[in-house]
C-alpha cells in the first residue's frame, strides 16, 4: 500500500513480552487462569519466550495463540525505550506498560487505515485516509509521557469515522441489499447459507455463530468477535477489515475461502498451510 507505514505484524524477538504482562486474564475459554494487568503470567520465561509456546491451545490459552500486537509490542521496546528492558529496570516497567496500552491502539488504527487504503471504491476518501495515517504515525513517535497524556479516545472516534465512511463507501456500491448487524448479539446464531453480502457486522458478537456456507463477501467485520464461529465453506474472500487474529480465533478448514493476506491457521482441519 502506498504511504504503508510501519511494520504491523509483531516481532516477538524485539518485544520484552510485553503482551504477557500488561493486558488482565480471566479465567475462561481462552485462558486457564486468571492474571492481573501489569503482572507477568508464570510461563513467561527470563529470555521473554514463553514456555508453553508450542503447545497453547492444548494447556488451555488459545487467547494467547491468536492475540496479536500489531507491532506495538517491538515499537514499545526498541522505539520508545531503545531497547531498554523493563526486567533489568524496574523503574521503566511502568511507563512501558502504559506506553504498550497505547502504541497497540494506534498500530491498530494504522493497520484499519492501511486497509481502507486499498480499498478502490473508497477512493473518495483515500487523502483523508492518507492524512491520518501520517497523524496516527505520527503520534506512534511521541515519548512514554506524551504517550499517556494522549487524547486516545478523540483520536479514535475521528479515525473511526473516516474508516466507516470508507466502508460505507464500499458496501454502498455492493447494489445488495445490506443487512445493517452493527454491534448486534449473535452469540451462537444460525447463520448456516445467510446471504450476508455487505453487511454491518463491526462489532457484531458472533461466538459460536454457525456461518458454514455464509456469503461474507464485502461484509464489514471491524472488531466482530468471531471466537469459535464456524466458517467452514463460508466466502469471505472480500471481507472488509478481517484481521488474521480474527481468522485465528475462529473454526475453519480448507472450504473456507479466506481474503487475500488473511491464512488458514494451522489449526483448521486440512487448511492449506501457508504460514
Ligand atoms: S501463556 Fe505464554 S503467550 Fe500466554 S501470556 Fe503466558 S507467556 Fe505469554
Amino acid at each position: 500500500v502506498p504511504g504503508e507505514p510501519l511494520d504491523l505484524r509483531p516481532d516477538c524477538a524485539r518485544c520484552f513480552g510485553l503482551c504477557c504482562v500488561v493486558p488482565a486474564f480471566a479465567t475462561s475459554s481462552d485462558f486457564a487462569f486468571d492474571k492481573h494487568a501489569g503482572e507477568p503470567c508464570p510461563h513467561l520465561r527470563d529470555d521473554f519466550g514463553c514456555a508453553i509456546h508450542a503447545q497453547l491451545r492444548q494447556r488451555g490459552f488459545p487467547g494467547c495463540a491468536v492475540y496479536d500486537c500489531f507491532g506495538a509490542g517491538q515499537h514499545v521496546a526498541q522505539g520508545t525505550f531503545g531497547g531498554r528492558d523493563w526486567r533489568r529496570e524496574p523503574a521503566i516497567a511502568q511507563p512501558m506498560f502504559e506506553a504498550f496500552t497505547v502504541m497497540r491502539q494506534l498500530h491498530e488504527l494504522l493497520w484499519h487505515l492501511a486497509e481502507a487504503l486499498r480499498l478502490r471504491r473508497a477512493q473518495p476518501v483515500h487523502e483523508e485516509l492518507r492524512a491520518a495515517l501520517g497523524q496516527t504515525e505520527r503520534l506512534t513517535d511521541l515519548d512514554a509521557a506524551a504517550l499517556a497524556a494522549l487524547d486516545l479516545d478523540a483520536h479514535r472516534r475521528a479515525v473511526n469515522a473516516l474508516l466507516r465512511r470508507a466502508s460505507e463507501l464500499v458496501r454502498d456500491r455492493a447494489g445488495h441489499r445490506v443487512a445493517d448487524h452493527r454491534g448486534a448479539d449473535l452469540v451462537g446464531a444460525r447463520l448456516r447459507g445467510a446471504d450476508l453480502r455487505a453487511a454491518d457486522l463491526a462489532g457484531a458478537e458472533l461466538i459460536r455463530a454457525d456461518l458454514r456456507g455464509a456469503d461474507l463477501r464485502l461484509a464489514d467485520l471491524t472488531g466482530a468477535d468471531l471466537r469459535g464461529a464456524d466458517l467452514r465453506a463460508a466466502d469471505l474472500t472480500t471481507s472488509l477489515f478481517l484481521t488474521q487474529s480474527q481468522v485465528d480465533s475462529a473454526r475453519g478448514d480448507a472450504t473456507t475461502r479466506l481474503p487475500p493476506r488473511r491464512t488458514a491457521p494451522r489449526h483448521w482441519p486440512g487448511a492449506r498451510l501457508r504460514r
